[in-house]
Parts: C-alpha cells; sequence; structure tokens
C-alpha cells in the first residue's frame, strides 16, 4: 500500500497573497485531495522583523476565500524554535556548521557572484577562520564537507523526474540567521519531516533550494519527500507574478466582490486574465 499523500502549503507572512500564491495552495491542496490525503498550513514566521500578524489573518481569509481547507491546527515556525536549534546542534556536533560574521556588504565585495538559491553564493570568508561566539554571527553550513559526508543524492520530481543533487552549486548556504536559530533551508526541512509531508508541492523558483534540503535530510537522518516543482504564473509583462510587478493581492479581489470559488475554478482551468500566462521553463 502506498503511504498517504500529505502536502502542505507554507506562505512568509511578510506581505499579502497574489495570485501566484493562489495558484500553488491550489496545486499543493489538489494533489493532497485527489488522492484522499492531508493539505497542511504552515506560516514560516521566522523572520521576526518582516513577519505581520495581520498578513497571518490575510493568509487564512485568502484562502477560505478560494475554497481551500486544511486539515490540522495551522502551525506556525516561530513557536518551533527549539526543534530547529536541535538539529543545528547536531550538525554543528557533526562539525558541519560554523559561524560567520559577514554582512550582505562583506559578500558582495567578496564575491565575484555567481547565484545560488538564497541570492549570491557565500565566498567562505569565515570558514575555518575563529569566530567570537559574542559577536553577532549566523551560522553556515560546510557544504564541501556536508557532501563528502553525505555522498551522491537525488530526489523525484513528479514533473522534472529523477533529479540528481548538486548542493555545492549553492554553496556554504545559511542555515541559522543572526536572529533565529534558524534559517528558511533549515525549518522547511525539519518541519517537512516532522509533519510527515509526502509530497512537497511549491513553484518552480525554489527548485534551487531543494538541493540544499537533500543534504540537510540526509545529515538530520529524515525521509525525503516527493517534489512537485511546479511552473509559475506570469503577469502581461512575462515576468513571474509578484507583488513589484503590480501582481493584484488576493485581498483586492476578494474586497472588489469576485467570487473566489470561481476564480480557483478559473485558475485550476488556465483561464487567465488578458495577458497572464504560466511559465514554461
Ligand atoms: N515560505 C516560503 C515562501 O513563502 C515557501 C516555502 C516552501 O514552499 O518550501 O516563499
Amino acid at each position: 500500500m502506498s503511504k498517504a499523500v500529505v502536502t502542505r502549503f507554507a506562505p512568509s507572512p511578510t506581505g499579502r497573497l497574489h495570485a501566484g500564491h493562489a495558484f500553488s495552495a491550489i496545486q499543493a491542496h489538489d494533489r493532497a485531495r485527489a488522492s484522499g490525503g492531508q493539505f497542511l498550513l504552515r506560516i514560516e514566521d521566522i523572520d521576526g522583523t518582516r513577519s505581520r500578524a495581520e498578513h497571518v489573518a490575510g493568509i487564512i481569509d485568502d484562502l477560505r476565500w478560494l475554497g481551500l481547507a486544511w486539515d490540522e491546527p495551522v502551525v506556525f515556525q516561530s513557536q518551533r524554535l527549539s526543534l530547529y536549534a536541535g538539529a543545528l546542534e547536531r550538525l554543528a556536533a557533526m562539525g558541519l556548521a560554523y559561524r560567520c560574521v559577514c554582512t550582505r556588504a562583506d559578500i558582495a565585495a567578496a564575491a565575484s557572484a555567481p547565484h545560488g538559491a538564497g541570492g549570491v553564493i557565500y565566498p567562505g570568508t569565515c570558514r575555518g577562520r575563529g569566530v567570537d561566539a559574542d559577536a553577532p554571527h549566523c551560522w553556515r553550513l560546510d557544504m564541501a564537507r556536508a557532501v563528502e559526508r553525505t555522498g551522491p543524492l537525488s530526489w523525484t520530481d513528479e514533473i522534472a523526474g529523477p533529479v540528481m543533487a548538486n548542493p555545492l552549486a549553492q554553496g556554504d548556504v545559511v542555515i541559522a540567521r543572526k536572529d533565529a536559530p534558524s534559517s528558511y533551508h533549515l525549518s522547511v526541512t525539519v518541519d517537512d519531516a516532522a509533519q510527515g509531508v509526502s509530497h512537497v508541492v511549491r513553484g518552480v523558483d525554489l527548485f534551487a533550494a531543494t538541493h540544499v534540503h537533500r543534504v540537510l535530510q540526509a545529515l538530520l537522518v529524515l525521509p525525503t519527500p516527493v517534489y512537485r516543482h511546479h511552473p509559475l504564473l506570469t503577469g502581461p509583462d512575462g515576468q513571474r507574478l509578484a507583488k513589484r510587478n503590480g501582481a493584484p493581492a488576493l485581498a483586492d479581489l476578494r474586497a472588489a466582490g469576485i467570487d473566489g470559488a470561481v476564480f480557483a475554478m478559473d485558475l485550476r482551468a488556465g483561464r487567465l486574465p488578458l495577458g497572464f500566462g504560466v511559465a514554461n521553463d
């Protein structure tokens, strides 16, 4: 018997959701429902300075408006920091994590800038350098040592097929921020396992991050979900929908009296307003 399908939608409450988020949430929801599985909602609010309660409320209203229901109580990452701190400690005890005091400006100046999942690839300035534990610091994964330990890794993507992980191309990613004992990469990996997520359905913009998540799973001895990195919605300018290129917030569509269930059916059927599309990369 195959395992029950569990998917999740995991927005960061740092702004209002737009149609691209709706598209993603619907796909995660429908992937679970199509197999009689469970759909979960997780609020990724470890960024204490940018996360806002009003956005959490907005996300919940938006999803209800779209006609999406989730199965378990909503999980908030801000309430699970000790879990991530434990994972960080394990990585540090394996000799795979190091403190880094570099600022964004230091990194930009030192790197001749290939880009990975988190932007510029970290040039490794603090690796092997004694950093004062009292100075404000983040923690980074020593990717070369991590990969030496795990050996070759792969995952299955329902759209891309079998994928060989290439985490070295992402460099020494941040696994704990200066202001929190975790980072996006670490919390997502720990939570997907803790919540029993069997299928991670998310936009193809997060494909590169999966190379990192696969390594963290191997190091922390966590199961590897099946992935489904879906194409992104694009706006009339051909760019992926984003607040900065004027994508309307779902809250505005709601306020304009648009029926959310009909809007969700339109997204499912690919009936998009003129000029909008689905990127095929
Ligand atoms: N919280 C992430 C975001 O809003 C998504 C996390 C994920 O789906 O893995 O971009």
